[in-house]
C-alpha cells in the first residue's frame, strides 16, 4: 500500500511517499516559496533533483507532485495512493490520536486555529489541496499535540483562574508529539521493554523534553504554546511573564512587538549575540567567546532542570534519548549535558558520543552507566505513515 506523508506550512509543502507496511521511502521532497515564485527538490533512490516551478498556490504544488509521482514511476495511476497522512499542529483537547479527516474534523481544526494561528490554517490549505487533487485517497490528520493528551490535570493546568481553562482553553498542550512518540517507542525497542520509562530530549531549533511511561506521555516542557520550556534557538522558553508589561512600559513597544521578540529574537540568538544556530555558536566557542559559552551554560542548565524534574516524576528512568538537529548532531552539547548527570550514576562514553552523529543511532554511555543514554534520529514522517496505515486498515 502506498501512502503519502505531508507537512504543509504557509509557503512550503514537505512530502514523503512510503510503501507500507515495509516503511520503504519511495520519494521525498519539499516545495518551497509557494505564493512567491516557487521551487522544489526531490530525492529518489538517493538522487537529488532540484527544479523551479511557478507555485501560486498549494494546489499547484500538489498537481506537480502528482505528475512527478507518475513520471518517476512511483505510481502508474494516482489511485494507487490509498491514503495521505497530514501533520497538523494543533488538535486541542479533542484529539488524543490521529484521525481520519472528514468535514467535521476539518471544521474543528479550523476552530483550533485560534490556538495555532500560524500553523493550523496552513495545514488546512494543504489538506484541502490533496482532497481536491487526489480525491480517492483517505486523508488522515496526525496532531503534534495528540501524544501529550495523556497528561493528567495536575500537569496540564496552570495556576490561573479556572475559567481561563474552562472558557478559553488555556492549558498545557505540548508539541513535537510525533517526534516524542517515535523516539520513546524506538527506545522501548532498543531496551526490549514495552513498559519502559523514557526521557526524550528533542533538541532542535525548537526544543522540548518529555517524560514517557509505558508508552504514555506524563509531562512535557512546551506549554499552551511552543514558546514555553527550555531555551531554544530564537525562543526564550520559560520566563517571568511580568517582564512583558515592564518592557512594554519602558520601550513603548506593543504586545505584538514584544511577543515577536520573545519568539524570534530571544533564546540562544539573544544570549550568544551570534545566531540561533548551534553550529554558528560552536564556531565562536572555539574562540572562547564569553557569550557563546554563556549561551551553552544557560541552555544546558535549562535542559538539566527538566531532566531532574522528570527523573523524580518518573521515579525510575530506563533511558534518556537525544534527538533532533542539536540532539542528533552536537556531541559537544550532549557531552555538556550528560557529564552533569553523573550524580544519577550516568557515565558518558566519549568515543561513542563523538561517533554517534549525522543520522546514526546508538548508545553514548558506558556499559556501567546506571542509565543508558541513546541518540535516536527522529522520524516524524514514518510515525505519520504508521498511524495513517493503521487507521486506513
Ligand atoms: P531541527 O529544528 O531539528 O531541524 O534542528 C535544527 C538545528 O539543529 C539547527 O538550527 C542547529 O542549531 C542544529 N544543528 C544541526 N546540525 C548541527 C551540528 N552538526 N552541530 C550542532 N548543531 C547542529
Amino acid at each position: 500500500m502506498k501512502i503519502l506523508c505531508v507537512n504543509a506550512g504557509s509557503s512550503s509543502l514537505k512530502f514523503q511517499a512510503y510503501e507500507m507496511p515495509s516503511e520503504k521511502v519511495l520519494i521525498s521532497g519539499v516545495f518551497e516559496r509557494i505564493g512567491i515564485d516557487g521551487k522544489y527538490s526531490m530525492k529518489i533512490n538517493g538522487e537529488k533533483i532540484k527544479k523551479d516551478a511557478s507555485l501560486t498556490t498549494h494546489e499547484d504544488a500538489v498537481r506537480i507532485l502528482a505528475r512527478e509521482l507518475i513520471s518517476n514511476g512511483i505510481v502508474k495511476d494516482l489511485n494507487e495512493i490509498e491514503a495521505v497522512g497530514h501533520r497538523v499542529v494543533h488538535g486541542g483537547e479533542k484529539y488524543s490520536d490521529s484521525v481520519i479527516l472528514d468535514e467535521e474534523v476539518l471544521k474543528t481544526i479550523e476552530e483550533l486555529s485560534d490556538l495555532a494561528p500560524l500553523h493550523n490554517p496552513a495545514n488546512l490549505i494543504g489538506i484541502r489541496a490533496f482532497m481536491k487533487e487526489i480525491p480517492n485517497a483517505i486523508e488522515v490528520g496526525c496532531f503534534d499535540t495528540a501524544f501529550h493528551q495523556s497528561l493528567l490535570e495536575d500537569k496540564f493546568l496552570y495556576a490561573v483562574p479556572r475559567e481561563w481553562y474552562e472558557k478559553y482553553g488555556v492549558r498545557k498542550y505540548g508539541f513535537h508529539g510525533m517526534s516524542h512518540k517515535y523516539v520513546s517507542s524506538r527506545a522501548c525497542e532498543l531496551l526490549n521493554k514495552n513498559d519502559a520509562n523514557i526521557i526524550v530530549c528533542h533538541l532542535g531549533n525548537g526544543g522540548s523534553l518529555s517524560a514517557v511511561s509505558n508508552g504514555k506521555c506524563i509531562d512535557t516542557t512546551m506549554g499552551f504554546t511552543p514558546n514555553a520550556g527550555i531555551i531554544m534557538g530564537s525562543r526564550s522558553g520559560d520566563i517571568d511573564y511580568s517582564m512583558i508589561p515592564y518592557i512594554m512600559n519602558k520601550t513603548g513597544k506593543s504586545i505584538t512587538e514584544v511577543d515577536t521578540i520573545l519568539n524570534k529574537q530571544s533564546g540562544m540568538l539573544a544570549i550568544s549575540g551570534v545566531s540561533s544556530d548551534f553550529r554558528d555558536i560552536e564556531e565562536k566557542l572555539r574562540l572562547n567567546d564569553h557569550y557563546a559559552l554563556l549561551s551553552h551554560d544557560m541552555f544546558v542548565s535549562s535542559v538539566l532542570g527538566y531532566l531532574a524534574k522528570y527523573y523524580v516524576e518518573l521515579g525510575h528512568v530506563d533511558a534518556i534519548c537525544f534527538t533532533a538537529g542539536v540532539g542528533e548532531n552536537s556531541d559537544y552539547v550532549r557531552k555538556l549535558i550528560v557529564e552533569k548527570l553523573s550524580p544519577f550514576g550516568i557515565k558518558l562514553d566519549e568515543n561513542l558520543n563523538e561517533i554517534t552523529r549525522f543520522g546514526k543511532e546508538g548508545i553514548i554511555t558506558t556499559s556501567d552507566s546506571l542509565i543508558p543514554c541513546f541518540v535516536i534520529p527522529t522520524n516524524e514522517e514514518v510515525m505519520i505513515a504508521r498511524d495513517t496505515y493503521e487507521l486506513t486498515n
